[in-house]
Parts: structure tokens; sequence; C-alpha cells
């Protein structure tokens, strides 16, 4: 029974006429998903996919997504999501990395242009052997020569497979994770690893069978995946894709749908509290937001709540913990800036770099074990070796725990700028210039110093119509932060780099 997709064919069999998902005007019911992915199924089980064989996918948020991801599990073969912002010879090389046998390929549309890239990176790999177009009309004509539709595949195929018996401890899905610190590693996940991940996310979140969740994060990035996707379709209840996150659609579909559940990253939250005329529309439907995948800032949240009248609960995970490690359980009181609690059936502690527990309130890192941890990363026995020890995961993250055994993530140990000896956490920088009312983002890296080793400076884009100077941030914030804290330089920008997941890319702006 531990193929992920039992659940769905549960669904299929109980609740045959709920609606599944939603994209634009489309409803698909449960009965169609599961059919869709049964005749998908059959296809790849015709062609000699099945257990032990990895299939690639890159598609946005479209109904595909799911109904390519179950048929892919239900064959016994893992699914390899890929971002769709991948150039060429990054998806060749993801082909090559994870031994795909098949990958299915999003064919874009001027929306979403992005079919093209996908198909030049398979023709750069002789690894891969099928290669299927998801075509936005499913048409039976393949657009590029000797390769085939998704349509194709699907043609005359029976709506009904029986799912191959997996074991718990088989991979489900191969998750590259997002390469905010360097080249994507492929975490291998099991059935087990996601079965209880979706379990517990559907009940932190408090999903009933009658919500709605959103589905704008990337499909292709765990959090999206598991939090959203699985749990959405464990609970029986409803999930609204949307391609690409922009405020104003984000915040129409919110009242035309009336959504429940909302999940994002902090940019996202960033551009709802920026967009101007929110008050245009009603999202009162709204009971739950989720945040992770990077630090949410206090004033932030603070801010959001305040205009949007709904609590955000932020958990932390990553990849690795398929995803989520801690949360700020509904339940429990809820602290601000911390990301609560660790979930039932995962143990966490801080570590210092001998390895050694630290107690409450040492800075150390996180590290977790338990029924969420990876097998390891795929064909990177080193790799797996370097953050897994004795069934620790090592996160690369700093954190603290207070009395109350609630975690806070003090930073990214990659990002910790050392000034002259001193360790400055670029997150407490952060968390100080976003309570200044000209400022909508910020980032703040180390860049090289002879005098210091490195200095500390601020990548800022203010709100619209602010105007601040450079010296006047640097004394505001000098006024409130140690002294080897504050920024010496401040940058203005429009924008700030983000990686496919919605994280600043810290790296791209050391780079320059
Ligand atoms: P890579 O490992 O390839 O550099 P990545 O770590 O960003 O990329 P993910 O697995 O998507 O890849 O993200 C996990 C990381 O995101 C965590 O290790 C942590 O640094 C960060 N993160 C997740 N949730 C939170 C949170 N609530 N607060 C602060 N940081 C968070
Ligand atoms: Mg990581």
């Amino acid at each position: 029974m531990f193929n992920l997709s039992t659940v769905l064919e549960h669904h299929a069999r109980n609740s045959a006429n709920k609606e599944a998902l939603i994209f634009a005007d489309k409803r698909i019911t449960f009965a169609q998903l599961d059919a869709a992915a049964n005749q998908i199924a059959n296809g790849l089980a015709l062609l000699g996919i099945g257990y032990g064989d990895k299939v690639a996918l890159t598609c946005p948020n479209l109904p595909y997504f799911p109904m390519i991801y179950f048929g892919i599990l239900k064959t016994g073969a893992s699914v390899v999501p890929l971002s769709v912002l991948l150039k060429r010879h990054e998806i060749a090389y993801h082909l090559q990395d994870s031994d795909a046998k098949a990958y299915f390929c999003f064919v874009g549309t001027p929306e979403m242009p992005m079919g093209q890239e996908g198909h030049a990176g398979f023709e750069m790999t002789n690894s891969c052997e099928h290669f299927f177009m998801i075509t936005p009309t499913f048409t039976d004509v393949s657009p590029i020569e000797g390769t085939k539709t998704m349509g194709m595949l699907m043609a005359g195929k029976s709506p009904a497979f029986q799912s191959y018996f997996t074991s718990p401890d088989d991979t489900a899905v191969i998750i590259y994770t997002s390469g905010t610190t360097g080249r994507p590693k492929g975490a291998e996940l099991t059935h087990s690893n996601i079965f209880l991940n979706a379990n517990l996310s559907k009940d932190l979140q408090d999903l009933n069978y009658n919500d709605k969740t959103m589905l704008v994060l990337p499909l292709f990035h765990i959090f999206g995946q598991v939090v959203c996707m699985i749990a959405s379709i464990y609970r029986g209840s409803t999930a609204v894709l949307v391609p690409r996150f922009d405020a104003e659609m984000v915040l129409s579909l919110i009242q035309s749908e009336k959504i429940t559940h909302f999940a994002g990253v902090p940019t996202m939250y960033w551009g709802l509290l920026s967009y101007p005329e929110a008050n245009k529309f009603d999202s009162s439907s709204l009971r739950v937001c989720l945040s992770g995948g990077a630090a949410l800032p206090v004033q932030v949240l603070k801010d959001f709540e305040a205009k949007y009248n709904v609590a955000i609960l932020e958990g932390y995970g990553m990849s690795e913990g398929s995803p989520v490690v801690t949360f700020n359980h509904p339940d429990r009181v809820r602290k601000p800036g911390s990301v609560g609690t660790p979930v039932w059936g995962v143990e966490v502690c801080i570590k210092d770099e001998n390895g050694n527990e630290l107690g409450a309130n040492e800075k150390g890192e996180l590290c977790y074990r338990g029924h969420n941890v990876t097998k390891g990363y795929y064909k990177r026995p080193d790799a797996t070796a370097e953050s897994i020890k004795n069934g620790w995961l090592h996160s690369g993250d700093i954190a603290i725990r207070d009395d109350d055994g609630y975690y806070f993530i003090v930073d990214r140990t990659k990002d910790m700028i050392i000034r002259g000896g001193f360790n400055v956490y670029p997150r407490e920088v952060e968390e100080v210039m976003m309570q200044h009312s000209a400022i909508s983002m910020v980032a703040v890296i180390g860049i090289p110093s002879d005098e210091y080793g490195e200095e500390i400076k601020a990548c800022v884009v203010l709100k619209p119509d602010a105007q601040i100077t450079e010296q006047e941030l640097i004394v505001w914030t000098k006024e409130r932060i140690a002294s080897y804290k504050y920024p010496r330089v401040v940058e203005f920008k429009s924008s700030l780099p983000m990686g496919a997941s919605g994280k600043i890319l810290k790296r791209e702006l050391r780079g320059k």
C-alpha cells in the first residue's frame, strides 16, 4: 500500500466527482485526475518504464504536473522534477545526473515560453530514451519530429492501472535543492518520507475537506509539491493552480475562488504587501497562510497580518527533510520570528562544529533526524556522508532554541559575514533595516575589504515613491545595532536576483 498514489486512488473511488484541481476555467475531479495518471502509467509501462527507472518532468503549475507525477509513481518509477527556469546545459546535466530514462517537458506558450530549452537539453544527453512534449492543447501531432506528445502517450490507453507495490524505502522522488548556495544536489526522498510529511502538513495547516489551497509555489520545488499539492490531494480538498506569482492575479483568485489556504515564500508576502490596490479585493475567505523556504522578516509578518487580517504560520524545512522539520503549530503559542517546534517524529538539536550538542540559547548548527530525512544525495556518497552523520542531518543553518523549545533560524552558515574577526549574521541586520518605513526588501552581504577581511553591504529595494539617501540609511541603522554590524555600503536596486523557488540569490549579489 505504500505507493504514494494510493491515496489519490482512494479519493478517486470515494470522492470521484469532487474537484481535485482548478485551473482557469478547467475543473478536474479526483476521478479524472486519477484516470489521466493511469493512462500515462499505462503508456509508460508499455515502453518498459517501471520500478527503478527515473523519469524527469519540467512543467509549470498546470494540471499536467500532478497527472504526470502520479502517472510516473504508479509505474514504480521515480519522479525527477526539474525547475522551469533551467537552461539547456542545466537540463542536460540534470537528465544525465539523475539517469532519467524519459523526460516530459512542457512546450511553451507565449505567456510561458520554456519548451525549446527543454528540447535542447534532451538532445544534448544520450542517456534519456524517451521525450514527451506536454502541449497545451494535448495535440496529437508532435511539433518536433521523432518525439511524442503526452497526448500520443495517453491515446487509447486504459484509464485503469494497478499501481506498483513499492516498499516504504523505495525512492519516490529525486528532488534537486534550490541551488541557493551552489550547484543543486539531488536528494532522494522515499515513498514513506513524502507520505508522512504530506500527512502531517495537511494536519498542521488544519486543511479540511472543503478547503481550497492556492498552488502558486512552483510544483517542482519541495514546498509546493509536498506541503501544498500532495497535502491537498491527500486531504481530498481542492487545489487552485496558478502558474506564476502576480499579486493582482493572486488576490483576484483568492476573491473569486474563495481560497482558504495560501502558502508562499517571503518574497511573495513582500509582493502582496507592496501591492497598492489590495483593498480592491475581498480576501476574507483566507483562513491560514504558510511561509517557509527563507526567513520571513518579523516586520513583514506583522504588516501582512495587519493588512490582510490572517495569521501566517511559519515553518522551517528543506529538500533533504521532505521538507518540514519545524513549524509554528496552530494549537501552540505562536512566536513571531521563530520557526516553531519540531513536527512529530522528528528530533531536532543544535550542535557545535565538533558535533557536540549545545543547550538552550546557544548558537550552533541545526541538525535533525527522523522519518523525514532523505536517503542521501543521488550518486553522491561523499556529499551524503558530509551531511548525514549517525542519522543526523546537518542542515548548514545556524539556529538557537529558546527555553520553551522554540527554534529561531539565525542564518545560513555560508551567508555569515566575518568582519574584523566578529561574526555578523545578515538576517539580524536585515530584520532591523526592514523596520525602516522606506524599505521594501533588503539583502545584506559581505564584500571583500582590505581592512576588515569582509565589509557589510546592504542591497535595498525601496518602496514605491520612498526617498532616502545612502548616508541617511546608514546612520539610521547605526543607531539601532552594534557598531560592527551596521552596513558601511548601501546600494539601491530596483529588484533583487531571485532563484526559481523565489529565494534571493545572495551569491549573485556577492558576485558583482
Ligand atoms: P542549496 O541547498 O542548493 O544551496 P537551498 O538550501 O535554498 O539550496 P532548499 O532545500 O529549497 O534549497 O531550501 C532549504 C533552506 O531554506 C534551508 O536550509 C534554510 O536555509 C532555508 N529556510 C527554509 N525555511 C526557512 C525559514 N523559515 N527561515 C529561514 N530559512 C529557511
Ligand atoms: Mg540547502
